[in-house]
This record gives C-alpha cells, sequence and structure tokens, in this order.
C-alpha cells in the first residue's frame, strides 16, 4: 500500500552538508520525495513534535522496553527523557532544518530501516545514523544533553499521520 512518512533533516544534518547525501539514502530505496521545504521551525511546532505533555511517550523515548520496570524506575526515566526533549527542541529550533513527506509502499517503516537506531553509535551499517552519525547517549549523557542523529523518521503510521498535519497543514500550499 502506498504510504506516507514525516522526516526531518535536524540541524546537524543540514550543517554536516549531509542533505543530499542523507535524501538519496531515500530515494535509492524507492522512497519518493512528494514535498519538501528547507526552513527554521518555530516553537509551538516544534513543542507539537516533541510533546511533553505526552507522559507514555516520554517513558518509551528512545524506545525503550519498560517491561517489569518499577514505579520508582519508571519515573526516573520520565524525569530524564523531560530534560532530553526540552534539549531537544531547543536543538531543533536552532539552526534549519528541512521537513519532507516521502512516499511508497511501506514507507514508515521502510524509513525507520533507512533512518536506523536513534543512537547512532548502535546503527547498523548502511543506515544513515549508523553510516554518518557520529554521536552516541553515552557521550550525550555524559553533557547532559540530546543524541544528535541526523534525522527524525515517524515511527507509526498514527504518528506519521499526526506528523504530517503538524507540518504539513491540509490549508498550506507547500
Ligand atoms: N533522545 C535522546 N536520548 C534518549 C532518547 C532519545 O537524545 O535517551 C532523542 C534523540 O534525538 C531521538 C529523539 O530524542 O531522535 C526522539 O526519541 P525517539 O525515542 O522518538 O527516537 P527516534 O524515533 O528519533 O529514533
Ligand atoms: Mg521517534
Amino acid at each position: 500500500m502506498n504510504e506516507q512518512t514525516l522526516v526531518l533533516i535536524k540541524p546537524d544534518g543540514v550543517k554536516r552538508n549531509l542533505i543530499g547525501d542523507i535524501i538519496k539514502r531515500f530515494e535509492e530505496r524507492g522512497l519518493k520525495v512528494s514535498k519538501l521545504v528547507m526552513l527554521t521551525a518555530d516553537e509551538p511546532t516544534v513543542r507539537e513534535h516533541y510533546q511533553l505533555d505526552n507522559r507514555d511517550y516520554l517513558i518509551h523515548l528512545g524506545h525503550v522496553d519498560i517491561t517489569g520496570w518499577s514505579e520508582e524506575k519508571i519515573e526516573e526515566k520520565y524525569q530524564k527523557s523531560v530534560k532530553i526533549v526540552k534539549d531537544l527542541q531547543k536543538f531543533l529550533l536552532s539552526g534549519k532544518i528541512i521537513k519532507m513527506i516521502l512516499e511508497g509502499p511501506g514507507a514508515v517503516s521502510l524509513a525507520r530501516k533507512i533512518t536506523g537506531k536513534t543512537d547512532p553509535s548502535l546503527s547498523p551499517r548502511g543506515t544513515i545514523r549508523g553510516d554518518f552519525g557520529e554521536d552516541s547517549f553515552d557521550k550525550a549523557n555524559a553533557e547532559g544533553r540530546a543524541v544528535y542523529n541526523l534525522v527524525h523518521a515517524s515511527g507509526t503510521l498514527e504518528e506519521a499521520d499526526r506528523e504530517i498535519q503538524l507540518w504539513f497543514p491540509t490549508d498550506s500550499d507547500i
């Protein structure tokens, strides 16, 4: 089925001149760029994108499986995630980004596969984060900041729908 997903090239990807390399990775796997804009993001959009009021999202941030965790450990993880997401919001506002809609069969999961894991140092060769990423959770945690991993790609169909609406509202002509 033809699907759509939302991809952002974060400020580190733009600053490091990786726009072309990143888009190529998606195109060569058959995904079509259906909309693309370079912009400086605004605060309300970024706040809506990385939701500080979504406790469930924050508890699972980094795709962590919390099965069997104690209430205390979950609360600790939640507090850490709040800090990370605040930093991430600032980071996304810190420079130009690219927003794009990619289209194709299984676009959501395919774009995730091409992007790689959240931690670039654990991301396999052949993925964008694995090949171009220079950061890791360890480094980022030590410096008390979000990990720089070049790209955002929607994680699920629902996330993709929500994020496409957010970054490309239907009444907009771009
Ligand atoms: N993030 C981080 N440290 C963590 C978990 C997440 O810095 O321990 C940042 C990272 O930049 C990531 C973003 O938060 O891309 C959103 O987290 P998510 O779990 O949605 O990862 P993604 O879907 O981007 O792989
Ligand atoms: Mg995500």
